[in-house]
Parts: C-alpha cells; structure tokens; sequence
C-alpha cells in the first residue's frame, strides 16, 4: 500500500494559504533517508553522495541534503551556480556533463569541482580551455553492448552517448597524467531506476576491476569509483523497494574482494543518486475541476504534464491518492488528465479509483525527483509551486509559481508589452 504523506485535513490547511497545483515535499523523511545512505556505506572512509541536482535543483532541498553531507552532482552551469550559491565547491561538487560549453568547464573549475570527462577528445579540449589542469580528475566509463542484472533488468550501454571505451580511457590517463593530474576517479552509468539491491555491488564489481587493471597498465592513482546514480523505487504498489543497507553492503564485499587485495590502497565510492534520494519525498498535488464523458471517463484537474512529465514522455507509472478516500473500494475507472493540447498529458489512463469529486485532491506520488524539475512552458502554461513540509510540520513556500510577467519576460527585447492591459490576465 503506498501512503500519501499529506493527510485530508493538511491539504485543506495548506489549501487556506497555497493554492494548488503545487509539488511538496517531506523534510523529515528526506533526512533519515539520507542518513541511511550515508550509515549503509559508512564502512568506506571517503563516502559521499553527489546528489544529482537534476533530479530537483531548489536551493532549499539542496539545503538540507548539504547539511546532511551531501555534495552536488552538476551537468549544466545553471546547477553549478546553485550548487555554489548554497556553499559548495571544491569537493562538494561533481561536474558530468556531457558535449560541454568551454564557459561549463571554466566555472566549474574554477569552483574547484571534480571535472567527470565524458569523452576522449575532451582530453585536448579541456586542456586547451583550462591550460592548467586540476590535479584531480574523473573519466567517465561506457562498456557498450548490454548491461544485465541478474534479474532481467537491462539497460543498452551500446546505445548511450556517454562515457568512452577501456581503451580511450587508458589513453586518457596516460595524457592526463603528463598534463599534471595526479589522482583519478572512474564514473559509469548503466541502468536507471533500477529496483535491486544487486545493481550497485554489480557495476561497483566492473568499476573495481576497471580500476586495478587501469593502475597496472597505466601507473595512474586511482582514489574513487563514482557508481553515479541509477538505484530506482517503487513507483508502483506492488514493486519491492530496494534496500539501502543491504546495496552498501553488496558493495563493500565487491571492495573486499577487488580493492583490499590490489595495491589501490583506499579507494573512496562516491555516488550521485537523484531518484532514490528525492523520489518518494515529493508528490504534486492537484484539483480535480471538471468530469467529461464520452467514450470514456475523464477528470480535468488544475495541473498538467508542464508541471510532472514523466507519465506523458515515458509512460511512467504515478500513483494516485484521492485525499480522505483512503479507504474507499477503488470502483470507478478514470483518465486523469491536465489542460493540454497534447492527447499524452494524462497523468493516469484507465486507473481504478474512489469515486472522484469536483474540488477532490488529487495526490500524486513520488515526484521528488525529476518532477517540477522537468518542467516546461508549452501551452503558455506556468510552473508551479513548491512547497517544503518541514520537520515541525509547518510549511514553508520554497519556490512562488511562475506568473505570466516571468512567462513574458524574455520579449523584453520587444515593446509591445510595456502598455499591455493585463486587467483580467493575472
Ligand atoms: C541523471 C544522473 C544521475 C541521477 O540519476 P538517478 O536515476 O536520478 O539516480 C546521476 N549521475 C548522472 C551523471 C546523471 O546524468
């Protein structure tokens, strides 16, 4: 059973001061999840989480997962200046990006962030923007073909644009080290949303062997594998969420049985989840304002695929709670749907729900990561906004919605609307 963390009468409360729609997220269990990444790889001295910034880039969340340890895993300039803003730098930050702008490489250098390099030719390139190089630095790793987890779950590495082959790597150090960089990492994403406790130990498995095999060929120091993000949750009821102790655990018998016997010495593992950090801890909530009938059933509500994209771009599966109709029999069949001109902004299709009523909240689950952050402005429709549900209980307005000022402000280059009427518009 999956449990919304807002009950009735909270969102009605909210209701009075925020109206909807509105992502919100839970600050207590943001927190013991967090400490229970961070105690499940306590056996590995230079652990550390890179949250991916991706996955929900608001300053105050970035906030509290700093507080609790956490650096930032950055892919744009916009997440290095967020990153930055709320303290971090040097090794709190991990910069992967991929085609990277010369002006991305400059300021995270400049931040003193680890550099992820995620192609060969960004060797000459990087050197040429930067002259000097950072003394520590971490390529990225794409074994191609098929990455299998032993249950069946794959992901294509042979059809994923990023990270370079054994061979360029290799060839990557040797021309690093005569640039000056003293200390390597190694980086791979293979899978994502990955339900099993098996998928960490398995790529910290080929990332350890990668990293003994590179330090004998090439002489290099390896001082961390960065395992990246990937570890998925339960979406759907019925999906068995992973366990976090036992995944720190796979992982320190593959450093037993890799690292302890080579002559590495301490390797730290790093990782960059988004999902698993955030995921659950987020839900957007949303009105139903209207019915429609004709050859199925449909419900409008007042938040549409600008505001959570997942279901309309991948078919992702959201689960749904209809607030203070926890208990009742899930009998009526539904089309939840937004406001769109696009026949995919549906937030759910055919889903048995209670009975639904105008002016019902619509709960929508697990949209902590990659949720408002995916968001877009087609239609002319706005952002929403964001609120935190703080440890105490209160809630606290962690991001205002977008207005149609923000929407219109990028014309400024234009005149026409400095004596617009907006009577009526806002
Ligand atoms: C997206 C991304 C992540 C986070 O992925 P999740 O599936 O949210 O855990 C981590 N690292 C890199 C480089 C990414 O692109």
């Amino acid at each position: 059973m999956k449990k919304a963390f807002l009950t009735l009468e909270k969102a009605k409360e909210i209701d009075k001061e925020y109206s909807t729609p509105y992502h919100i997220y839970d600050e207590k269990s943001i927190i013991e999840n967090v400490r229970a990444i961070n105690k499940a790889f306590s056996w590995n001295k230079g652990f550390k989480e890179y949250f991916a910034v991706k996955a929900n880039p608001n300053p105050f969340i970035l906030q509290i997962l700093k507080a609790e340890g956490c650096g930032m895993d950055c892919s744009s300039m916009s997440e290095l200046v967020l990153s930055k803003a709320v303290g971090l730098d040097g090794n709190g930050i991990m910069f992967s990006s991929n085609a990277t702008p010369a002006s991305e490489y400059k300021y995270a250098n400049k931040l003193g962030a680890i550099i992820n390099l995620d192609d060969f030719t960004h060797v000459e390139f990087i050197k040429n923007v930067l002259g000097t190089l950072p003394k520590k630095m971490c390529l990225r790793y794409n074994p191609g073909g098929v990455f299998e987890v032993c249950n069946g779950i794959m992901d294509n590495p042979g059809d994923a644009k990023y990270g370079m082959s054994k061979e360029q790597m290799f060839e990557a150090m040797k021309i690093l080290k005569g640039y000056g960089v003293e200390e390597f990492g190694i980086h791979a994403f293979l899978a994502s949303n990955v339900l099993s406790d098996k998928y960490y130990p398995m790529l910290a498995k080929i990332l350890f062997e990668l990293a003994v095999e590179a330090h004998e060929v090439t002489g290099v120091n390896i001082t961390f594998v960065n395992l990246s993000g990937g570890v998925g949750i339960p979406y759907k009821p019925e999906d068995e969420p992973c366990n976090i102790a036992n995944i720190g655990e796979g992982v320190r018998k593959a450093y037993e049985e890799v690292i302890v016997p080579s002559s590495l010495g301490d390797v730290a593992v790093l990782t960059e989840m988004g999902r698993f950090v955030m995921g659950p801890y987020g839900a957007l909530v949303t009105k139903a304002v209207h019915f429609k009938h004709i050859y199925k059933e449909y419900v409008g509500c007042d938040a549409c695929a600008v505001n959570l994209m997942r279901p309309a771009m991948y078919g992702a599966y959201h689960h749904i709670t209809i607030l203070g109709k926890e208990d009742k029999p899930c009998d009526h069949k539904y089309d939840i749907t937004g406001s769109l001109c696009e026949n995919n902004d549906k937030f759910a299709i055919d889903r048995m729900l209670p009975e639904i009523e105008i002016g019902d909240f619509i709960y929508i689950h697990d949209t902590g990561a990659h949720g408002f952050s995916m968001g877009y402005n087609y239609n002319g429709k706005l952002r929403s906004k964001e609120l935190l549900l703080k440890t105490g209980g209160e809630v606290q307005l962690i991001r205002r919605a977008e207005t149609i000022e923000d929407y219109l402000r990028t014309f400024d280059c234009f005149d026409i609307f400095e004596k617009f009427d907006f009577e009526g518009s806002r």
